[in-house]
């Protein structure tokens, strides 16, 4: 590594995080300093150590955006003390993004700078509206243009009038302020005025929104539904394609805003599989796991289970073998421990869970609640007698060990973990749900209901335009206690049905919204 430092000036793609590129997070993901822009998804920030000096370029000290010169200055500046800088820029940077001015500044100055390109959204925040900008038999050529001056000005460097008809797709940016001046300059400038024409604002975030008109009816259309920016402004044939390929026609979860409420290190699965279908999780950690390792305890149990004294080990929850296991290992245990008993697991998941660590579940009841659990364990062998372990959560129901107990077997509960409600939420998920911009709730267990109705201050009322999906049956009478009505109930009770149930759900909405549209 040099001493003059390094920066690397990176596209973080038109809003949704998961559109930077692999080089541009693995950029970002050694930064010593980050300046980013306004438009460059905020989320990214996160994805920088934990020592990296945030910079936001559309806020200096004083409040105002940092002009071009001190944004060149501050790059510089930190690249000549040896510090590996990222700029980070809305859409590709050398698209309407002064990154080569940036670029040239950091040359002068003898600060080595790579540029990664990005997904711009002039090109990828159309397709993402539903609009390609370029079809076959439809459209062969496009360009992209500022909006930002005045085409009745006379030192526009804009030439609209040539522009009007020398390319089949015409994608303006920064021009919400401007339509009716462009509408006309390209009308007088030989386009037809029937042309389709759309925008497409804040394209790839949750707050996407995508309006269609003529060339001569976009203003009045725009002002009508309040089209604001960031928005991209498209004139041309492909423009008459969007209702076709309407994300939400193509994909059931495209673009739904499903709030997802599980512990931090449970929600990944369902976050990704949702991101994978063009879905904006709102995650909104319901559930914090805290431990609660007694470690006496944690050594009598390992000694029982070494001694062979438990016919069975009942594991309920995921996050019951994951905090086991940590106990295990801090108790210098192993697998082998439960070697001299049989393993029971309450559902599939769980039962993935402890596959991960190397146990294959002898039991697994079809259904994945406490009740069927119990008559599984008796029509397996009885327990008339029998010792079993069932390590859980403090406060958790006591269908499984009372039901256990009925049936003649002798409990030991470990206890190792309280499924509490966190500290605090994300203030902008919060907002969204206490807004209403929310499609879709997951609930994946009782406790993500009644800490998410906390965390609400009592009750779950702003959901109720929401579809609700649990996990299953008695989480779906949690939400009946809280006054919400599940519109489906995952069957089995796993993700993946989980996410079938969304997936039905959102389908028979959405058509229904997609048409009123039109
Ligand atoms: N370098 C950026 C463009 C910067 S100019 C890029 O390559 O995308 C800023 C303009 O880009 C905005 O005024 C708007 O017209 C457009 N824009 C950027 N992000 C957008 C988004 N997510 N949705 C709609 N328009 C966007």
């Amino acid at each position: 590594m040099s001493d003059a430092g390094h920066a690397w000036l990176v596209g973080a793609g038109p809003g949704d995080p998961g559109l930077i590129t692999v080089a541009g997070l693995a950029a970002l993901r050694q930064a010593d300093v980050v300046l980013y822009d306004r438009l460059a998804p905020h989320d990214l920030l996160a994805e920088a150590p934990e020592h990296a000096l945030l910079i936001d370029a559309g806020k200096a000290a004083d409040n105002h955006a940092m002009t071009q010169e001190q944004i060149n200055a501050a790059l510089v500046e930190h690249g000549v003390a040896g510090r590996r800088v990222v700029r980070l820029k809305g859409g590709d940077p050398y698209v309407f993004g002064r990154g080569g001015e940036e670029a040239m500044a950091l040359a002068e100055a003898g600060v080595p700078c790579t540029v990664i390109p990005g997904v711009t959204s002039a090109i990828g925040g159309l397709a993402a509206g539903g609009i390609p900008v370029t079809h076959r038999a439809v459209a062969t050529s496009f360009a992209v243009i500022t909006g930002h001056e005045d085409p009745t000005k006379p030192e526009s460097q804009v030439d609209w009038a040539r522009l009007a008809t020398a390319v089949d797709t015409l994608v303006i940016l920064m021009g919400v302020g401007r339509l009716q001046e462009i509408a006309r300059a390209l009308i007088e400038g030989g386009r037809d005025a029937s042309t389709p024409a759309a925008l497409v604002q804040q394209a790839t975030t949750p707050n996407q929104r995508t309006v269609t008109a003529t060339l001569s009816t976009i203003a009045e259309t725009a002002a009508r539904e309040g089209v604001h920016a960031p928005a991209l402004f498209v004139v041309g044939p492909v423009a008459g394609l969007q209702p076709q390929l309407d994300p939400r026609r193509l994909a059931p979860l495209a673009g739904a805003r499903v709030l997802v409420t599980r512990s931090r290190t449970q929600a990944s699965t369902l976050v990704e599989a949702l991101r994978l279908e063009g879905a904006h999780p709102l995650v909104l950690p319901a559930i914090e796991i805290e431990h609660r390792v007694d470690a006496a305890q944690v050594d009598r149990a390992v000694a029982a289970l070494r001694d062979r004294a438990y016919s069975w080990v009942v594991f309920t929850s995921t996050n019951a073998v994951e905090v086991c296991f940590e106990a295990l290992q801090e108790a210098g245990a192993d697998a082998r421990t439960f070697a001299g008993a049989r393993i029971c697991a309450i559902g599939i998941a769980t039962a993935a869970a402890l596959a991960d660590r190397g146990l294959i579940a002898d039991l697994v009841p079809t259904e994945a609640v406490g009740e069927s659990l119990v008559e599984a364990l008796v029509a397996a062998g009885g327990l008339q007698g029998e010792r079993v372990l069932l390590p859980r959560a403090e406060g958790a129901r006591d269908v499984v060990p009372d039901g256990l107990r009925t049936v003649g077997a002798e409990v030991d509960e470990l206890t190792l973990y309280l499924a509490a409600p966190p500290a605090e939420a994300p203030a902008e998920v919060l907002a969204a749900v206490r807004e209403g911009r929310v499609d879709a709730v997951t609930f994946t267990s009782s406790s993500t209901v009644k800490n998410l109705a906390t965390l609400l201050g009592g009750d779950l009322s702003a959901l109720r335009a929401a579809k609700v999906v649990c996990i299953g049956p008695v989480t779906a009478r949690t939400a009946r206690e809280f006054g919400l009505e599940p519109d489906a109930v995952a069957e089995p009770h796993t993700v993946e049905a989980l996410l079938d149930a969304l997936r039905a759900g959102l389908h028979a909405a959405r058509t229904d919204a997609v048409k009123e549209v039109r």
